[in-house]
Formats: structure tokens, sequence, C-alpha cells
């Protein structure tokens, strides 16, 4: 376990070895998000030139109050350059905040596109980028990094560009004013220069790797704290090297944290430094220049107050150096999810699935499963690369039709294949040769939205989400009704639970909700597929064994379920094969037989071998579970399910 650690943070620190410090592309982006806020950022810079100048008045005016003094002026002129200094300080206060309002606006805003168009982006992957990906990873990115590229965008906005204004206007001032004294406390400038560059690439390599160990122990957690997780950790897993391989991590973050924070005061007490000494030089030079007549009294007062006024934007352009890189590293992270071309999307011409009852076909079916580096992200999946080898052919040229209103039984041996052929229809992935069609139409012509119209899935475990019962009805038809809800509710035998539940329809079910039982999320998904009314379905029956009331049930429902719809069904019950148009005999990614219960038995082939192996003894019941898959899963186990 302390190797893989190892080896993980090994890989990590060669990853970040051949990665160019930042690609010009990436600014490019960023100036397309913020094309749409031209405006604002044009008001912004006006008024950081306004407040910049602002800034240098002062100064000059403190100089002209010194020479008035020590030229025995007018005490009027005196009052009123005070007056003066105090109306700038007004006005620059004033001018602060409004900039500020503008930059943080800009920065929210640009932040709010970037994390919808993440969130849109990742809504329209395919589903076989969601199996790779490890969820924690992929919420991270939605989370630490947008908000990083916020903070240090909206920080650093108003710092590098109100800053650089303010340095150049100075710089200008003090050249005019004495350009010896300028250039002399000028030269103390390249030992910062130099340094904070070389600083400011090294602790953006340190910050990426502290985001890419906060973004895994962000998955180990949301894994293993999950229930699931946690009870196969108490079961079999090892908590002491849990711990450790956690705490590795954690630790490097730690590190890289305090080299950080040193890295950053190091900077600024440097520069504190520098511009002490060199005010101190200002205060020498300056004075010894008046006394000899070559600089007037107040203008030495003047250099000084703008030498103050050199360092503070230098001081926080410096930071504001590493704080851009960090920016730009979480804008990189951003548009890397950004970049994975969703590999299967909606034509734009996309068309939709002829009304009235449809027939499904697969014509020639060839199909193996993408690989990673198709669907994936290495660093969404924490490896250091992904493989990068085809999937073997899982389905070798499948063909079958479906009549409209037909139900079509897929039976064979676990890992034949049958869940691939369910998962083609919805386009859930799409095929390597041949065609599915729905209506008759290719299922990559049809649009998504008539996809969902037609098309719904009953799935063994039948998943919910953590809202009210109504929340997760209605997904399925948002305009549906009060009395749309407890009708489909009765058909799918939910009506007596649901009105029991403490809230009724607003009780929280799922995962964390009131907890139904399997045949009761069954029957939710049947209800929702009931009240989507969609014309083919694809079932998926529980291998489980449900208790006889819930069995019955659930027969109930389905059997309400598939009328008059096209039906494509994972069969382990053999009422369900009995009762099929087509019985489908899948194995090793082949139609091996076809025909249905009686014509198959009478071959006496792979289907005849199946039903005696696993039906007999059962055939009278009708309800039992055909457990081939069950047992054959069990037996390359090993262990029981
Ligand atoms: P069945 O539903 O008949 O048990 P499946 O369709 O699940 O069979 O599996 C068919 C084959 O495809 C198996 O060899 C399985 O290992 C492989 N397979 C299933 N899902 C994936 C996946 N997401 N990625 C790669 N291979 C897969």
């Amino acid at each position: 376990m302390e190797t893989t650690a190892w080896t993980q943070l090994q890989s990590v620190m060669n990853a970040e070895q051949d990665r160019r410090p930042f690609a010009r592309a990436t600014l490019r982006r960023i100036g397309t998000f913020a094309r749409p806020h031209k405006r604002r950022i044009v008001y912004f810079v006006l008024l950081s030139i306004v407040t910049a100048m602002l800034a240098v008045a002062t100064p000059l005016l403190a100089g002209s109050v010194v020479d008035t003094i020590v030229s025995d002026g007018d005490s009027s002129l005196v009052v009123r350059y005070a007056l003066l200094i105090a109306a700038i300080a007004v006005a620059e206060a004033g001018f602060g905040l409004l900039s500020r309002w503008l930059s943080a606006n800009l920065g929210e805003g640009l932040i709010l596109d970037l994390r919808t168009a993440v969130f849109d982006h990742v809504q329209r992957m395919p589903v076989a980028f969601f199996t790779r990906t490890r969820t924690g990873a992929l919420v991270s990115r939605l989370n630490n990094d947008v908000i990083g590229a916020q903070r240090a965008f909206s920080n650093t906005l108003s710092g590098v560009v109100g800053n650089v204004v303010m340095l150049l206007l100075t710089l200008a001032m003090m050249l005019r004013l004495s350009w010896e004294i300028t250039l002399l406390a000028l030269v103390l400038l390249p030992v910062f220069i130099v340094p904070a560059r070389r600083m400011g690439s090294r602790m953006a390599k340190l910050q990426r790797e502290a985001a890419h160990h906060n973004a895994a122990m962000g998955t180990r957690m949301t894994e293993r704290f999950s229930a699931p997780g946690a009870t196969l950790i108490k079961l079999f897993g090892r908590p002491g090297a849990e711990s450790e391989e956690f705490a590795t991590r954690a630790r490097r973050v730690r590190d890289i944290g305090v080299r950080t924070a040193m890295a950053q005061s190091t900077f600024i007490t440097a520069l504190t430094l520098v511009s002490a000494l060199a005010l101190a030089l200002v205060y020498g030079l300056g004075g010894y220049f008046a006394l000899s007549g070559t600089l007037e009294t107040g203008a030495v007062v003047s250099l000084a107050m703008l030498l103050t006024r050199l360092y503070a934007p230098l001081t926080s352009l410096a930071g504001a150096r590493v704080e851009v890189m960090s920016a730009l590293v979480s804008f990189e992270r951003v548009f890397e999810v950004l970049d994975l071309k969703p590999l299967i999307d909606e034509k734009p011409d996309a068309t939709k699935v002829p009304d009235g009852p449809v027939a499904v076909e697969f014509d020639d079916v060839r199909f193996g499963y993408p690989s990673a580096d198709k669907v994936s992200l290495a660093s969404l999946e924490e490896v250091a690369s992904l493989d990068t080898r085809g999937g073997d052919e899982v389905l070798h040229g499948l063909s079958f039709r479906a009549e409209p209103g037909q139900t079509v039984a897929l039976v064979g041996s676990s890992g034949a294949g049958k869940s691939t052929i369910a998962q083609l229809l919805p386009r859930l992935y799409d095929t390597d040769g041949g065609a599915v069609r729905i209506g008759g139409v290719d299922v990559r012509d049809l649009s998504a939205a008539s996809m969902r119209r037609t098309l719904g899935m009953v799935t063994q475990d039948g998943h919910l989400f953590h809202e009210s019962v109504r929340a997760n009805l209605l997904l399925a038809r948002p305009e549906a009704t009060e009395d749309n809800l407890w009708d489909v509710l009765r058909r799918a035998r939910l009506e007596d639970l649901v009105r029991s539940l403490p809230d009724g329809l607003d009780t929280v079910v799922g995962e964390r909700g009131y907890r139904l039982s399997g045949g009761e999320r069954q029957r939710m998904t049947i209800a929702r597929l009931l009240l989507a009314q969609q014309r083919v379905v694809i079932l998926d029956e529980a291998t489980a064994h449900l208790d006889n009331t819930s069995e019955a049930a659930v027969q109930e429902a389905l059997a309400e379920a598939l009328e008059g719809r096209t039906a494509i069904v994972i069969a382990h019950r053999l009422s369900t094969v009995r009762s099929a148009d087509q019985i489908l005999v899948v194995e090793a990614g082949r139609i091996v037989e076809r025909g249905t219960h009686e014509e198959l038995l009478a071959v006496e082939g792979r289907y005849a071998e199946l039903y005696r192996t696993q039906f007999a003894g059962k055939a009278g019941k009708g309800e039992e579970t055909v457990d081939v898959e069950k047992a054959e899963k069990a037996e390359t186990a090993g262990v029981a399910a």
C-alpha cells in the first residue's frame, strides 16, 4: 500500500515534468470568456488610470506645500493645497470602492460563465465518461478550480491593471523630478524581478501538485465515506494503510502550503526592506542635492512619497505573479474538461422518431467499449496516462428486429453482451459497425429530446435522486399534474406506500432519504416510465429475489408498463421468457438461437440447456428467477453474491 502512494506521487511528478509552463492558448481562452464583459473592462481600466493620476498628485502637492513654507510664501496657499489633498483623498477612496466593485463583478461574472459552461459540458458527456471518471475529482474540478480561478482573477485583475498604470505614472513623475535619484532607486529592482519570475513558475508547479492531491483526497473521502465504501473498508479494508496513503498526500499538501507561504513572505519582507533602503537613499542623496541647490526642497519630499507609491505596486505585482500563475493553473484544469469532446453528440440536423408504435432494429451491429483515452481525462481518473488500447469487440455483427408492440427477451450467460445491447439502444454508446434503429431511424440521427420521449429504461436498481418522490417522478414529465402522479403510483402498485409515507409525495427518498426496498425502487422506476409514456422500453429484470408480495406487485406493474409497448427485456424470469414474442439467446456477443419458448425448446439447443439447468423444477411457479447470471457470477467469483 505504501508503494502505491509512492508511485502515485511519482507519477504526479512525472506528469508535471512534461508540462510546458503555460500555453498562450490558455490566455487566449480566458480572453474569449472575458469578451462579453468588454464594457466593464474598459470602464475599469479608465478608472484605474484616473485613480493612479490622483495617487501621483498628492506627493506633488505635498512638495508644493514644503516649497511654499521654505520660500516663506502665502499661508492661504498652503491651506488651499491642504484642502486639495483632502479632496483627492476622498475621491481616491470613492474611486477605489468603485473599481473594486467593477473588478469583483468582472471576476465573479467570468467565473459564473465558466462554471455553467463546465456543468453544461459535463452533462453532455457520454455515460462512458462517468463510468471512468472519479466523481470526487470531477466535483473538485467544478468547485476548487473554478473558485481558485475566481479568487485569483478578481484579485489580480484589479492588482495587475491598476498597479501597472500606477507604476508607470509614478516612474514618469519621479524621472521628471530627478532622474539621477530615480535611476539609483531603481538599480535595486532587478534583484527582485528575476527571482520573482523564477519563483512564480516554481510555485505554479507546486500549486498544480497541491490541487491534484486535494482532488485525490476529496475523491478518496467521497468514495470511502459513502455507506457502501465504508462497509467495504470495515469488512475487507486495511484502515491503517488507507490512513497512511491519505496522510502521505495530506503531508505533501502541508509541505507545499508551508513552502508557498514562506516564498510569499520572503518576497514581501525583501521588498519592504529594499523600499526602506531606497527611501534612505532618496533622503540622503536628495538632501545633498537640495543643500547644494540642484533640487528643490519640496522635490525631495515628493520623491520620498512617490517612492513609497512605487514599491507598493511593485510588491503587489510580484505577489500577483504567483496569483496569476495559480489562476492560470485553475483555468487550465477547467479548460481541460471543457476540451473533452463528447464522443456522442446530437447532430445539428437531428430528427425525431416517427409517431405511432415503433419497431426496434439492430442491423449487423459491431461494438467494442471505447478505450479510456477517448472518453476520459487522465487527471480525472488519477492515473499518469490513460489506457489507449481499444476495447475488444464485444458484439460481433448482431441483427434482430422487435416489431411494434413486441417483447423481445434476451437470455444467455453472464458477460454474453445483453447489457451492452441494452445500452446501445438509448445511444449510451455508439456502434462501431452496423446500425441501431428506432422506428426506422438510425439512433445517431435522432435528437436527444426525441430519444428521451420515445425510450424508457427500467434498471435493476432503479436509481433515485436524493429528492422528494414528487421530484423523482417529475423528472420523467415535468408538467405532470398531481392526479397524473397518483395515477401512475396506483398503476405501479405504489399508491398505498406513498400515502403512508410521513410527507406523502414530498418525502425525500434516495441514498440518504427514506429507504425504499429493492422492489419499491423498481416500481418507482416503473411509475416514472408510466408517467413518461415512452413507446419503447428496455427492462433489466431484477436478479435478486424479492419477497412474494413485492414480487407479485412488480410483476403486475411491469405487465401494465409493457402493455402496447415495444420492449427489450434482459430476462431472468421464466414468466417473462415464456410470454415474450421472441427470445434471443446471446452467447459471446452473438445471437446463437432465436424463436419462441416452444420453438426453442423443440430445437434442443442452448436454450433448452439453459431451461433444463436453470428452469427445471421452477417451471410451474412462473415467478421464479432464472438465476443463470447469479450462478455464473458466483462460480467465477467463488463467492456467493
Ligand atoms: P451481460 O449483460 O450479458 O452479462 P455485458 O453486456 O455486461 O454482458 O458484457 C459483455 C462484455 O462486455 C463482457 O465481456 C464485459 O466484460 C464487457 N464490458 C461490459 N461493460 C464494459 C465496460 N464499461 N467497459 C469495457 N468492457 C465492458
